[in-house]
């Protein structure tokens, strides 16, 4: 149990104001917001609110110093990262907290999440000296091919609330390894972690105006005008494809480079020969990290006939185990969602699939008393044209829908305008790479229900987005390829 003046002090830390060019400043209007805690729905703090104009002194500032920090040394870029990887680590406790407190995942989560954000930071300290080019001869022997990597340019970055670190480190790690200059607008739910991690990464030695970052509650008011000012190069999003679509059709007018990181549906496959203990860990996993609150999130969990009974009891056995409440307390596997209008929609597509005929293993409704806690619920028999078939359910809610043949299965589950991740259960080696292969997602986990990792690319097709973060093509959406044609050699 973590004591209140500890939650006070960890608050008290954090610069609750906008960071730009390497200063802290208020809003120029003067204008601040208030940040909830969502497990008690009262206010933590204030921060100051960015407007267009703060936006535009951000943009100065990175144009300003992008020539001279694409010339900054690589090793130093990486040393930098390393040096920010150590300090979010030494402080991982406190900045976990600070997590759990203005978004409500269990402070176990919390240090996890700071451990994977330093990761980031880790890895692409690595990746910052091994930005390569090329040099080849013209077919015909004439000429010569040199190819050159170059920092894109000042980045826009856009992050959700549900992982408030780790999207944040996500793009940052490879526009700094990269050499661009940046500015991140976090969610409004959470700024608090990004603002902590603007500090850490000032006091590692990040110079002046390599990265600003703007919380505000008038989104479309600070990233709209940067986008479409034409100084502004690329932008790196992650949140729903609603939004996403929107940042594409204002990113066309300037030709922006582009990253989107957008919503998922993952189909979740158990074959009738998968290993049953590994199958229900990895629904707990792929279901529950995080509240259910993840683009990753098993959405729909596609169980063959012959074991369907079976998982499902074994799966509501685990599922209406675990502890919900506050994230700080001890033993707290399920904090709170976001916020009430979360809960309503969690609670909606329960509902809709119940009135079409499926069976409420456990849970199906809120919890009691202040916070916005739903019960982890397990649904059984849903029928696939249930609502939330076709839409991101963001809670703690597993439907399980029973599928005959591996065909059906793999129907279904491309059927859907998304295609973010899918999972896999099955000891049938033939199987396993027929069904990765057929699946329409930019990710599989086989017989694993976690595919997040830095040193991997994470990415979706079709609506879940465009382009890679991590691994090894990570630090490619920040970089752009020049050819230089030598002749008269
Ligand atoms: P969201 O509503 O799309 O918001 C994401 C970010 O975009 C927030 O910072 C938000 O600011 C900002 N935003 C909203 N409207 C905007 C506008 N008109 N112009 C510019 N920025 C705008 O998504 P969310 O509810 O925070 O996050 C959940 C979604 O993110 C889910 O769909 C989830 O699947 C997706 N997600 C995807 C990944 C991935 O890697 N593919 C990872 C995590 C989450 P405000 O906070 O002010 O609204």
């Amino acid at each position: 149990m973590v004591l209140a003046g500890h939650e006070e002090r960890v608050v008290e830390q954090v610069a609750k104001r906008l960071f730009i060019g390497g200063e802290w400043r208020d809003a120029a209007s003067g204008g601040t917001f208030k940040v909830e805690d969502p497990s008690t729905g009262s206010v933590l703090c204030e921060v100051a609110n960015a407007g267009t104009d703060d936006a535009f002194a951000a943009l100065d500032a990175a144009v300003r110093i992008q020539p001279t920090w694409a010339k900054h040394a690589p090793r130093e870029r990486g040393e930098i990262l390393r040096r920010a990887y150590e300090l979010l680590m030494q402080r991982q406790e406190d900045l976990a907290l600070l997590m759990t407190l203005e978004m409500g995942k269990p402070l176990a989560e919390a240090k996890g999440e700071i451990a994977y954000a330093a990761d980031f930071l880790r890895w692409f300290s690595e990746e910052a000296v091994r930005i390569e080019g090329g040099f080849s001869i013209s077919p015909n022997g004439q000429a010569r091919f040199l190819i050159m990597q170059q920092p894109v340019g000042p980045s826009m970055l856009i992050t959700p609330w549900n992982f408030p670190m780790a999207m944040g480190t996500r793009k940052i790690g490879p526009a700094i390894a990269a050499g661009c200059t940046s500015i991140l607008k976090p969610a409004q739910q959470t700024p608090l972690s990004a603002l902590a991690l603007a500090d850490i990464l000032r006091e590692a030695g990040l110079p002046e105006g390599v990265l600003s970052v703007l919380p505000t509650t008038d989104a479309g008011g600070v990233t709209e005008p940067l986008l479409r000012d034409g100084r502004i190069r690329k932008v790196s999003f992650t949140g729903s494809t609603t939004v996403g679509r929107k940042l594409l059709e204002q990113s066309a007018d300037q030709v922006l480079r582009t990253s989107m990181e957008l919503g998922g549906n993952a189909p979740f496959l158990v074959f009738d020969d998968a290993d049953l203990d590994a199958a229900v860990d990895g629904a707990m996993q792929a279901k529950m990290r995080n509240i259910g609150e993840a683009c990753t999130a098993a959405n729909r969990i596609y169980v063959q006939a012959g074991i369907a009974p079976r998982f499902a009891e074994r799966l509501s056995e685990r599922m209406g185990a675990l502890t919900v409440g506050r994230g700080t307390e001890e033993g707290v596997q399920v904090g709170p969602l976001i916020d009430g209008k979360a809960r309503e929609k969690v609670q909606h597509l329960v509902d809709d699939a119940v009135n079409r005929g499926a069976r409420v293993m456990v849970g199906g409704g809120p919890d009691e008393g202040a916070g916005y806690f739903y019960r982890p619920t397990v649904l059984a028999d849903v029928p696939q044209e249930s609502e939330l078939s076709s839409t991101e359910i963001f809670g703690p809610v597993a439907p399980i829908i029973t599928f005959e043949t591996e065909e059906e299965a793999l129907a279904d589950a491309n059927d859907t305008e998304y295609g973010l991740v899918s999972y896999v259960y099955t000891r049938d080696l033939n199987r396993a790479f027929r069904v990765s292969e057929g699946l329409e997602t930019g990710m599989v986990g086989l017989n694993q229900g976690i595919v997040s990792n830095p040193a991997a690319p994470f990415g979706g097709v079709k609506h879940s987005g465009l382009g890679r973060e991590g691994g090894q093509v990570g630090i490619d959406e920040f970089l752009e390829t020049k050819y230089v044609g030598i002749g008269g050699v």
